[in-house]
């Protein structure tokens, strides 16, 4: 997810600026502009969104790299949902990274 710095215009991945604080109900998340320094507020409810679209086309894509049997894409794709998921924390992307995985074990059995 990329975001603008309102100071100096500066727009950059969200991981590039550094963490500030959290308001109070931690729905506001302020950041540090890494290239003037200036505050940036972000409301978490835009990222959350922006995760869960990440992780909508990441199965996607998923799927298709199991169903073409490029498991060494897949298994890293794999890799970013779980993290992804690690702050989404739905139950039923687990469920299909079980169900991913089981598909590409089998796979792999026949390839043998
Ligand atoms: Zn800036």
């Amino acid at each position: 997810m990329k975001i603008t710095c309102n100071h100096c215009g500066f727009s950059g991945e969200i991981n590039l600026f550094d963490h500030i604080s959290f308001s109070e109900n931690a729905q506001i998340e302020t950041k540090k502009c890494p290239k003037c320094g200036d505050m940036v507020s972000i409301s978490m409810s835009e990222v959350l969104e922006e995760r869960e679209k990440r992780a909508r086309e990441l199965s996607a894509e998923i799927e298709r790299k199991v169903d073409e049997g490029n498991t060494i894409l897949a298994k890293q794709m794999i890799k970013e949902l779980a993290m992804l998921n690690r702050y989404l924390n739905i139950e039923g992307i687990n469920y299909f990274i079980k169900q991913m995985k089981k598909k590409m074990a089998e796979h792999e059995s026949w390839g043998r």
